[in-house]
C-alpha cells in the first residue's frame, strides 16, 4: 500500500471513483476521479434508509451510463460503523446510534446488490476527512495526521504512517476526558448523553447552545464560551500530540469556521505542551500544525475517493 503524500494524488489520476460521504443531515454521493475532475454529484437528504439507499443506487446509476463503469466504491459515514473485518457481513454496517431508523443499516449491501463485483471499501467520515486532506489538502506531504470535526458532535481521525487506523474498532476522540476547574466543572455539566463533560460535552454546537442558551453560531467573538471551548480543545490537542505524536492536527467543521478561535488554541497549545515536544513544527510553527482543512465540507467525500484509489491500487 502506498504512503499517503502528494506522490499518491499523483497515482490517482486515473480510475472511475464512486464516492459517498454519509453525515447526519446529508449523504452526498459523487463520480470522478478526485477534486478535479468531479463528472457527476448529488446531495441527499438524511432521511430513512428506505429512501436514502434507492436514491443514492440511481444516482449512481446514471452516473455510470453516463461517464462509464466504476473502478471501485469508497463510502465514509458517521458511526459508529463495523470496520472491523471487510469479509464479514457486518462490515460497514452502522451499529448502536441515537439515530432513528440507522441502526443496523449496512451502507455496501444495497451496493452490491446493485454494482456487484466492484470493490468497495468504507470508513469513518473523519478518517477520510483526513485522508482526503492528506491527497489533496493541508496533509499534502506528510504520512501521519488528526482530522478533527467540531461540529454537531465532535469527531477525530486518524491516519498513521500513512495508513487510516481503526484499532478494535476505530477511534472515539471526540469522548476523550478532559480536565476542568472545579468551578467550572460546577457550572456546566457538560451535554454528553454518555459522559456528561468529555470533548463532545463541552465543545461542540449543542453543547454551546445548551451552555450559554444560544445557538454557537450566534455569540459574538468575546463572548466567554469560547475561553471554554479553547480551553477544551487545547487539552484534546495536548493529548493527542503526546499519544499519537500527528504531523498536523486540522480542525474543521461548523464550530471552527470561526477562524478566530485558532490563534488561541494554538497558543494554549505550545504553552500546555511546555517545550517538552521540542520540534519547530510545535515551539516555532504551531500556525503550520494546528490548521484549518483545505478542501472544507468535502475533505470527507474527497476521503472516500483517496481510499477507494488505495483500495483498487492494493487489489492490482
Ligand atoms: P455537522 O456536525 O452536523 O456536520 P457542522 O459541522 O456544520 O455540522 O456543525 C454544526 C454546528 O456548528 C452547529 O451546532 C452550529 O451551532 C455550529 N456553528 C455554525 N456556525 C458557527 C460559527 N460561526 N461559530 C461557532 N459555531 C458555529
Ligand atoms: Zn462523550
Amino acid at each position: 500500500m502506498t504512503l499517503c503524500t502528494s506522490d499518491s494524488a499523483d497515482g490517482f489520476r486515473s480510475g472511475r471513483i464512486a464516492a459517498i460521504e454519509a453525515g447526519g443531515t446529508k449523504v452526498v454521493c459523487a463520480y470522478g476521479r478526485g477534486p478535479d475532475e468531479v463528472w457527476a454529484r448529488v446531495r441527499i437528504p438524511t432521511t430513512t434508509p428506505d429512501e436514502v439507499m434507492p436514491a443514492l443506487v440511481d444516482f449512481f446509476r446514471s452516473a455510470f451510463a453516463a461517464h462509464g463503469e466504476p473502478d471501485a466504491f469508497g463510502v465514509v459515514t458517521f458511526g459508529p460503523v463495523d470496520l472491523r473485518d471487510p469479509a464479514s457481513g457486518s462490515y460497514g454496517s452502522i451499529m448502536k446510534t441515537p439515530k432513528p431508523g440507522w441502526e443496523g443499516v449496512h451502507w455496501l449491501s444495497p451496493l452490491r446488490a446493485a454494482f456487484p463485483g466492484v470493490p468497495m471499501v468504507v470508513d469513518t467520515d473523519v478518517n477520510g476527512a483526513a485522508l482526503g486532506e492528506m491527497t489533496w489538502g493541508v496533509g499534502r506531504g506528510i504520512s501521519s495526521m488528526v482530522y478533527l470535526t467540531v461540529g454537531t458532535g465532535i469527531g477525530g481521525g486518524l491516519v498513521a504512517e500513512g495508513r487510516p487506523v481503526h484499532g478494535l474498532l476505530h477511534p472515539e476522540m471526540g469522548h476523550m476526558r478532559i480536565p476542568r476547574e472545579l468551578a467550572d466543572r460546577q457550572a456546566f455539566a457538560g451535554n454528553c448523553p454518555f459522559h456528561g463533560d468529555c470533548l463532545e460535552g463541552l465543545a461542540s454546537g449543542p453543547a454551546i447552545e445548551r451552555r450559554w442558551g444560544r445557538p454557537a453560531g450566534e455569540l459574538p467573538d468575546d463572548h466567554p464560551a469560547w475561553d471554554a471551548v479553547v480551553d477544551a480543545m487545547a487539552w484534546a490537542c495536548v493529548n493527542l500530540a503526546c499519544i499519537v505524536s500527528p504531523q498536523r492536527i486540522v480542525i474543521g467543521g461548523g464550530v471552527f469556521q470561526r477562524e478566530s478561535l485558532f490563534p488561541a488554541l494554538r497558543n494554549l497549545v505550545r504553552q500546555r505542551l511546555a517545550g517538552y515536544i521540542d520540534v519547530p513544527e510545535i515551539v516555532d510553527h504551531i500556525d503550520r500544525y494546528i490548521v484549518p482543512p483545505d478542501l472544507g465540507q468535502d475533505a470527507g467525500l474527497f476521503g472516500a475517493m483517496a481510499l477507494a484509489h488505495r483500495e483498487r491500487a492494493a487489489r492490482s
